[in-house]
């Protein structure tokens, strides 16, 4: 399968995502060198087999087009059981959720995401994928001035267009040809009245253009009336890129921000997309494993039973080198965005197996407890709260230092293991063990927490 990259009129053949990627970007950043021209963007539409012009679903079919798209629309609308259109605040937004299921329009989908044009170009309507076929990717460059909202007049006029009979309109434009090119750039900001003051033209150019522009202005509902014929004939004329305000959550799906389950996008969705082997040709086996043969329930596989790692097991979609760089750019942000402290990952419980965590209620009291009160609710773990200052006082006790020096803490510690009777145990990494008594532990702070608190409160709720 290749996938094609326009540029101009230029093709440029693509192999794989990496590369498609890799040639999009490098496009961005042309497009970001080229600021005389002002901000501009670009869109992409892709097509799954090669057609020689780009053209809106309504104008391929002919009689549709011929006859007018009038009674087509309002059957559609009826069928949909939509009686609202009448009150709809944007005529833009309703035709676009008709394209959404599969209507004829005079719309031409573009996607400012790369990828979902590549997807378009990759997998047919009917969902299937040839693997013979080439597919194709369009882009477009647009300068941010020249972009419309769906909110806008010229949104408005054009979505109108189809809700009105196609002899007034096509009456409008023949109207409109039969004047020459510079009397129409000469009277553009004209409204009919001064038109038909001050222009000699014949009665029929007047009847057919007001009787569009009353058609017009009881489709379009917009907050001012229409009023300058001209000025929408070259709006009609011209090709426009209408940004779809994001206000709902169908449009926000349909520009693919959600999950293959349709779910919402979340930290642990796209951790799972990074880290995915599968994409780049391997496969882990057992990630999962029924849990009972009976309910057949599927589980994850915390180390249960073992995995296997299968290298190159099929081709892959992006390049090792990319999902290398990935994984250390996700351990590098993982680790900023985490911050750690010399205990963390360090102090475990040995009432329940749990490790400590650090809690910080001001900056002096700072003290470390058991995870267990923390994460799981009507479950308390009575371990002994200490103060930072004190695991750090006990430490330099115990390593003989004078001063607390964390990167010596990390170095020679592997972990402190906090005993039931609450005395704490250093194993160190050359094997030694250090231990801080129990008798020792009135040197440290008393506990501010009271005990049971929470078992006595989960006890209320039941
Ligand atoms: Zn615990």
């Amino acid at each position: 399968m290749k996938n094609q990259v326009t540029e101009g009129n230029d093709y440029i053949t693509v192999e794989s995502v990496a590369d498609f990627l890799d040639k999009i970007q490098k496009l961005n950043e042309a497009v970001e060198k080229e600021d005389n021209k002002g901000k501009q963007n670009l869109y992409f539409r892709g097509e799954c087999s090669y057609y020689e012009n780009r053209i809106p679903s309504l104008y391929v079919k002919y009689e549709l087009f011929k006859s007018g798209s009038e009674y087509y629309y309002r059957t559609l609308l009826s069928e949909l059981g939509r009686d609202d259109y009448q009150e709809n605040a944007s005529l833009f937004r309703l035709i676009s959720e008709l394209q959404h299921y599969e209507a004829k329009t005079r719309m031409l989908d573009v996607s400012s995401n790369p990828l979902i044009a590549l997807y378009m170009a990759v997998v047919a309507f009917d969902g299937t994928v040839d693997e013979k076929e080439d597919g194709y990717v369009y882009i477009y460059r647009t300068s941010v001035k020249n972009e419309k909202f769906d909110t806008g007049h010229t949104a408005a006029i054009k979505s109108a267009l189809n809700f009105m009979p196609q002899d007034v309109i096509n009456d409008f434009l023949a109207a409109n040809e039969s004047l020459s090119p510079e009397f129409r750039e000469r009277y553009e900001k004209y409204d009919m009245d001064k038109f038909e003051k001050n222009v000699k033209k014949s009665t029929a150019y007047f009847e057919n253009v007001s009787e569009f522009m009353e058609r017009l202005n009881q489709c379009a509902r917009v907050r001012e009336r229409l009023i300058y014929p001209i000025k929408i004939y070259n709006d009609l004329n011209k090709a426009h890129l209408i940004i779809p305000a994001k206000a709902t959550e169908r449009i926000r799906r349909q520009q693919g921000f959600t999950t293959v389950a349709g779910c919402h996008f979340n930290y642990c969705n796209v951790k799972r997309i990074l880290k995915n082997e599968a994409y780049v040709g391997d496969r882990l086996f057992q990630k999962f494993y029924n849990e009972d043969p009976i309910t057949k329930r599927s589980v994850v596989n915390r180390g249960e039973l073992p995995q296997y790692y299968f290298k190159d097991h099929h081709k892959g979609i992006i390049s090792r080198d990319v999902y290398e760089q990935t994984l250390i750019e996700y351990e590098k942000r993982n680790r900023e965005n985490y911050k750690t402290y010399p205990f963390t990952g360090k102090l475990y419980c040995e009432c329940c197996g749990e490790k400590y965590h650090r809690c910080a209620r001001s900056a002096t009291n700072i003290n470390w407890g058991c995870r267990t009160n923390k994460y799981l609710r009507n479950v308390s773990c009575d371990s002994r709260k200490y103060q930072e200052s004190d695991l750090m006082m006990v430490a330099c006790k115990l390593l003989k230092l004078k001063a607390f020096d964390a990167d010596m803490f990390s170095d020679e510690v592997e972990r402190i293991n906090v005993k039931e009777d609450s005395s704490l145990e250093f194993i160190l990494y050359r094997g030694e063990k250090l231990i801080w008594p129990k008798e020792w532990l009135k040197y440290l702070q008393p506990e501010k927490r009271k005990r049971g608190f929470r078992q006595v409160k989960s006890k209320n709720v039941e």
